[in-house]
């Protein structure tokens, strides 16, 4: 069940608009947090700037996700209430394509209800072992305050490689002082998290799922362990942001949507 839209399917801003009609549906259902509407607005304005589509330097980012991701000993998904409500069934399709990873509901603004929602949204997607649910032993991220410095002791605490799609940036820079490899999907790319992460994903999460499953499955099939380690290695996530940058101001968006 997704939501009941009037939106017409030749609207030019069909896209972006379904987007926001599944995060007011996951407000309704109690899955996304008043604040996540607001964190969607400054994600819009961003892609909006980027003309609504992946770029290469996105994809290049995609790629080499794919491969630490693979390479990992044991990767967790980061899961919020936004990217439950936009892709929580892209989460679980990943989760499945991954050898040694699981889910992990990490919330900002939590509350036990939240959690559990947010664990049967994914559940009905598949998933079978959601971590960071009702736990009852807990592990903290040194350092942070928020509710986010709890963690899973069987997940984000033991974990080599962490997906943290939508994250904010005092998160991120504390599980780099832990020695996490971080992966973010994150449209600003001045934000915090992108500029800490090790690869950041300068993209929309609805559309850099699919991306990262398929990358995911053609490495599977294709590509050498060692394969994989060249891509990481070589892999610049500086010059992944300063060409997204560059991007947005050149305005290749704006060009698009204005009939001069
Ligand atoms: P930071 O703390 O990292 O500097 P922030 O304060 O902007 O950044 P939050 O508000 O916690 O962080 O997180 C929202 C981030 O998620 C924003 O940077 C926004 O660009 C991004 N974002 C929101 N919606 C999407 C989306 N659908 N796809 C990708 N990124 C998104």
């Amino acid at each position: 069940m997704g939501p009941k839209t009037l939106i017409p399917k030749d609207h030019p801003r069909y896209c972006s608009l379904m987007i926001r009609e599944k995060l007011v549906y996951g407000f309704e259902n109690g899955l996304v947090a008043r604040e996540g509407l607001i964190a969607h607005g400054r994600g819009e304005s961003f892609d909006y700037l980027l003309g609504e589509q992946t770029t290469e330097y996105a994809l290049n980012s995609i790629n080499a996700a794919s491969a630490l991701l693979l390479l990992a000993e044991y990767a967790v998904l980061s899961v919020n209430g936004n990217t439950a409500a936009l892709c929580g069934k892209g989460i679980c399709d990943l989760n499945r394509s991954l050898e040694r990873s699981s889910i992990e509901v990490n919330l900002f603004y939590r509350t036990d209800k939240r959690e559990k929602l947010i664990a049967n949204e994914l559940k009905k997607h598949g998933a079978k072992k959601i971590l960071g649910v009702g736990q009852t032993t807990i592990k903290e991220i040194p350092e942070l305050k928020s509710n986010r410095r709890i963690v899973d002791p069987d997940g984000i605490f033991i974990a080599d490689v962490v997906f943290v799609p939508l994250e904010d940036g005092d998160r991120t820079i504390a599980l780099k002082k832990m020695n996490k490899k971080v992966i973010t999907v994150d449209l600003n790319p001045l934000s915090r998290t992108s500029t800490t992460s090790d690869i950041s994903i300068v993209d929309n999460v609805v559309r850099s799922i699919p991306h990262l499953i398929k990358c995911v499955e053609n490495h599977k099939k294709n590509s050498k362990k060692k394969e994989l380690e060249e891509i990481v290695q070589s892999y610049n996530n500086e010059q992944c942001l300063k060409e997204s940058i560059n991007a947005i101001r050149s305005s290749k968006g704006l060009a698009k949507t204005l009939v001069l």
